[in-house]
């Protein structure tokens, strides 16, 4: 996962919304659906029960980079056994209101940092998948793609009795938003290569440590050059492929608006700037817009 160990922790709250919600939605419908943007961060999944990587219950974590995930044998049976367990939880996500507001607004596109899927499974329309899908695998070598599912079903084809082995109760462990799992003993998990070339799978989502594609950046820019107006929802902007969409926004003189309960990085570009959760701000927002 494209995530950086929270530079933001210790700063400082911002210390207060700088406009009522009904503000910043007034100037929103003013600016209308067609013309906006939203760029969606972890925020808008905690509800649907996925956790945020700097929220309360954030868990301290080192994720695994792409470097350390072409290091070796060792370090990918430690990746595939980990996201083996934390697979069940994810792929049991369902959309939240928050979701389901998104895709009633109708808006120019969304430009997504989460790799969960949700907002396409409510039906939210030019969603641009910033960190990729974690539904997804992509061979290395021959660059097939496959259902994360079918890898799913090979691991535990591979690996029968593991966790009778290591003793752990999958319910017992904590899940990261890119569904890795904590967990420790990994040893002896089998991995699977590609059925067709034999080349080193790996989940079609952009590791820490590696670059966004070139392409999937062009696209996001793209929507911003078309907005009149960009809303940062759930979203620290911690990283920096966040972050540039919002200069972006700024450097064309499009309204900046950042809903996210805590501190982020792209605070003194805003125009707007609200506290609320994320649900909440769209949920209000499309129902003003009588999409609610
Ligand atoms: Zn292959």
């Amino acid at each position: 996962m494209a995530v950086i160990r929270d530079p933001l922790r210790g700063r400082e709250r911002p210390a207060a919304p700088s406009h009522t919600d009904a503000e910043i939605i007034d100037r929103l419908l003013t600016v209308g659906a067609a013309r906006t943007v939203v760029l969606a961060g972890a925020g808008m999944s905690t509800d649907s029960g996925i956790p945020d990587y700097r929220g309360p219950d954030a868990l301290t974590r080192s994720p695994m980079t792409y470097q350390k995930f072409l290091a070796g044998p060792l370090e990918r049976s430690r990746y595939w056994a980990r996201s083996w367990v934390g697979w069940e939880r994810i792929v049991w996500a369902e959309p939240n209101a928050a979701h389901r507001s998104l895709a009633a607004l109708g808006l120019l596109g969304t430009i997504t940092q989460n790799v969960d899927g949700l907002d396409r499974s409510a039906g939210v329309q030019n969603v641009v998948e910033l960190h990729g899908r974690l539904d997804r695998i992509v061979c290395l070598s021959c660059r097939r793609t496959n259902s994360r599912q079918w890898m799913q079903d090979e691991l535990t084809r591979l690996n029968p009795g593991f966790l009778d082995r290591i003793d752990v109760d999958p319910r017992d462990i904590e899940v990261a938003p890119d569904g890795d799992a904590e967990l420790e003993q990994t040893r002896g998990f089998r991995v699977r290569d590609c059925p067709v070339c034999g080349g080193l799978l790996k989940p079609d989502l952009v590791f820490f440590g590696e670059t966004v594609d070139r392409g999937v950046v062009d696209n996001a820019l793209g929507m911003v050059e078309q907005a009149d107006a960009l809303v940062v929802l759930g979203s620290s902007l911690a990283v920096m492929s966040g972050l540039r969409f919002v200069r972006a926004a700024a450097k064309r003189g499009a309204l900046v608006v950042i809903d996210t309960d805590g501190p982020t990085r792209g605070d003194e570009l805003a125009d707007m700037r609200s506290l609320s959760r994320t649900a909440d701000f769209l949920t209000a927002w499309s129902s003003a817009a009588g999409r609610g």
